[in-house]
């Protein structure tokens, strides 16, 4: 989608730090870490939010899980314990209107959230 800058690092328009890469989905390290790892994980395709997601887009999303342990052991964080935030709309804080997973880990996180 034009203007989505989560589309233009898929086309490799904006420059980010990779770290996993298939046909459907990349993954790649946040601009501003809120955790000594912090990495989003997005789907190739552009779907804007939660609220937007389909019943055809099940085994992409249920795959972005499967991605997301694999990077977590990748970066070591699988035992000490990891975090995935899926902020939909402005009242839980999405800015980026292309859907993306945070995988935070490499600190203690505190329940209930901010
Ligand atoms: P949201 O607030 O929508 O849940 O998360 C958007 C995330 O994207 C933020 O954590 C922000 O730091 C990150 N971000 C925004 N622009 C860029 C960018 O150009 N490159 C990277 N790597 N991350 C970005
Ligand atoms: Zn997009």
């Amino acid at each position: 989608m034009e203007n989505c800058i989560f589309c233009k690092v898929v086309k490799r328009e904006l420059s980010a730090e990779i770290v996993y890469e298939d046909n459907e989905i990349l993954a790649f390290r946040d601009i501003n870490p809120q955790a000594p790892i912090h990495i989003l994980i997005i789907p190739k395709k552009h779907i804007g939010s939660l609220n937007e997601i389909e019943i055809d887009d099940i085994n992409l999303i249920g795959k972005i899980f499967i991605v997301a342990k694999n990077i977590a052991k990748q970066f070591k964080i699988d035992s000490s314990g990891y975090r995935i935030v899926l902020n939909t709309n402005f009242g839980a804080g999405q800015s980026v209107y292309h859907i993306h997973f945070h995988l935070l880990g490499g600190r203690f996180f505190r329940w209930p959230p901010g």
